[in-house]
């Protein structure tokens, strides 16, 4: 017998797909118009996308919402959101089993880091939107792919609709961070499971929410060679996605 629980889930579902054509159509638009402001549009879909995926346990969904984020932040050139946001996504979809996509996060993580010299010309020449949106292979998300990317989900058994509530829900792959297994930030109180405690070591060893490093017996690390933070950074102002 269907739960009733299964039926809630299948309407939520529904709205997901409607946010997520919604948002192809005003990708489409940025590409043809090439008017940055139409991210500010999309970008509050993406977070209704996100509340309700994670509100209803459906991670695919929410995984493939933050992989749309960071491709967006790429877009503007703010590599730092960017990679956070391929790195959130990465880490939900290991701890929930998608192996498969978590390796294309990945691939995609490597690609942006490889070609951050072109990346760095566009910002230069103010390329157009839609030579940067084929770099950061958002055609993924366009003609109906972003969609059927959403619904791959063929079927949902109760099993796979887990619901962390609560404030011990780690920062990064919101799944719960509890027990001897977690990172509690001394500063800013937040919570980091244990496995994106590293994750985050990693990438920057800088707490997301505060700032202040990770493993205190090592330096913050920015993404770019520390010789170029002195000289460039300061005088330009970063991009905010
Ligand atoms: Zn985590
Ligand atoms: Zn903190």
């Amino acid at each position: 017998m269907i739960s009733s629980r299964i039926i809630h889930i299948w309407k939520i579902i529904k709205i997901l797909g409607a946010l997520s054509e919604l948002c192809e159509l005003l990708l489409v638009e940025l590409r043809v118009s090439n008017d940055i402001n139409i991210i500010s549009e999309i970008k509050p879909l993406i977070e209704k996308l996100i509340g309700m995926a994670q509100h209803s346990g459906l991670y695919y969904f929410l995984i493939e919402a933050y992989i749309l984020h960071g491709k967006l932040a790429l877009i503007m050139f703010d590599i730092k959101s960017s990679r956070r946001y391929l790195t959130q996504a990465r880490r939900m979809a290991e701890r929930h089993g998608y192996i498969g996509l978590a390796n294309e996060i990945a691939g995609l993580h490597r690609a942006m880091m490889e070609r951050l010299d072109i990346w760095e010309q566009l910002e230069k020449i103010d390329a157009p939107i839609s030579e940067r949106m084929e770099l950061a292979r958002l055609d993924d998300h366009l003609k109906g792919k972003f969609r059927m990317r959403m619904m791959k989900m063929e079927r949902i058994t109760e099993g796979e609709v887990t619901v962390y509530k609560g404030s011990q829900t780690c920062l990064v792959c919101k799944g719960s961070a509890e027990g001897f297994n977690i990172y509690i930030c001394p500063t800013c109180n937040s919570f980091y499971c244990k496995v994106c405690t590293q994750a985050v070591i990693d990438l920057e060893n800088q707490c997301w929410s505060c700032n202040s490093p990770i493993d205190a017996s090592k330096p913050v690390k920015p993404y770019k060679p520390v010789k170029e933070v002195g000289d460039t950074k300061e005088s330009k102002q970063p991009k905010k996605y």
